[in-house]
């Protein structure tokens, strides 16, 4: 995912005191509104402060934020703890509601959002003579692939062939350009570890390539576009195939939902609703955590042992120590999940049957199930 080695650091971060504020929000694509994020901005953290009954205010930040004016459209996002020095400021590759929170720990379920919804994928442009791939985010890393051969524009007409052996040779060098380009596009996926490819190409073209793409990279091709190569701007790519990404996400979000939801409903292998979610979170049994996106839930964290409760428990009921409260319980599950290894899926609303958040299991209920 983008920014992995960040984001791993920012999971193991915990700081008992002082506390981490984490501030998200969206820079206007119109300047002249800039103005107003301050505002907003400083009434969330405000409100997250007293939330949490914390001093942390957005004092020593005016300028780092006023900083950020020209990320036209970008989502940012931003973690403090004073006295620790963990000062981290991060560009998003798309915009993110306004968010403060005051925590132990940086708030990274956003982030995780983010993640999920933009992965770097690469972009491939194929035609009969050609071939260019470069990651969405970067349109200048550029990968050319050109066969001379081919690119000469009289390359079918050898002087004496039959007109079946100058087809047939034409097809062989097009069969011949597709399979290098295929290699390349295989070698650069790699190279940048990409696992999602948007195909772009004529249509009377694309399905020819897709026959001599390695069966591997065929199932990480998301979709394809439609362009005519000899028009071809790169930097103008991104908004047509972005769509595409887009929908392949939508698509997985919604098979895996369905999936898990049917599992947990006959108990295969798999749970849905908070007290059951949090037990297995807290058995170390979840594999992959499926969260709602638009909500979050008061919880509770043992002192002692780390058990993730649901609010108003006032005593771990496993090791009798005291707790302390959270704003966000699914956060802390989503850290616990990341940090034993397991995978965090965060979906649009109502996929979950209506529920906040299900998992599906490493080993099957009755190990941990009360
Ligand atoms: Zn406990």
């Amino acid at each position: 995912m983008r920014y992995a080695s960040f984001f791993e650091r920012l999971v193991e971060t915990e700081i008992p005191h002082p506390e981490v504020l984490s501030v998200y929000y969206t820079v206007p694509l119109d300047p002249a509104e800039f103005d107003g994020v301050l505002p907003r901005v400083e009434h969330l953290v405000r409100q997250a402060a007293a939330d949490s009954g914390s001093r942390i205010t957005l004092a020593d930040l005016r300028d780092t934020l006023a900083a950020t004016r020209d990320w036209l459209g970008r989502g940012v996002a931003m973690f403090v703890a004073g006295a620790n020095g963990l000062f981290e400021r991060l560009k998003l590759p798309a915009p993110v509601d306004d968010t403060a929170m005051v925590g132990t720990r940086p708030y990274v379920r956003p982030l995780i959002a983010i993640g999920h919804r933009c992965p770097r994928y690469g972009i491939a442009v194929v035609d009969e003579a050609h071939a260019w791939i470069w990651p969405d985010d970067e349109p200048a890393e550029i990968t050319a692939v050109t066969d001379e051969a081919l690119r000469k524009p009289n390359y079918a007409g050898w002087y004496g062939l039959s007109e079946y052996g100058v087809r047939s040779r034409a097809e062989g060098l097009r069969i011949r350009h597709y399979r290098r380009a295929a290699a390349e596009i295989r070698r650069f996926m790699r190279r940048e570890g990409l696992d999602l490819l948007v195909l772009c190409g004529h249509d009377y073209e694309i399905p020819v390539f897709m026959e001599e793409l390695p069966v591997d990279m065929r199932s990480k091709v998301s979709g394809v576009v439609a362009v005519d190569p000899r028009t071809l701007n790169p930097a103008n790519m991104k908004p047509r195939t972005d769509p595409v990404i887009a929908r392949r996400i939508a698509e997985y979000d919604e098979n895996l939902a369905a999936a898990v939801v049917s599992d947990a409903a006959t108990e295969k292998n798999a749970v849905t609703g908070l007290a059951r979610c949090l037990a297995a979170v807290n058995a170390r049994a979840v594999g992959t955590l499926l969260l709602d996106d638009g909500i979050r839930i008061r919880g509770a964290v043992c002192r002692g042992c780390g058990n993730l409760l649901e609010a108003g428990e006032r005593a771990c009921p496993d090791c009798d120590a005291d707790v302390r409260a959270v704003p966000d319980v699914l956060e802390e599950a989503a850290v616990a999940v990341l940090r034993s290894r397991g995978k965090v899926v965060p979906l649009p609303s109502g996929l979950l049957d209506g529920g906040p958040v299900a998992a599906r299991l490493r080993m099957p209920i009755a190990v941990f199930a009360h």
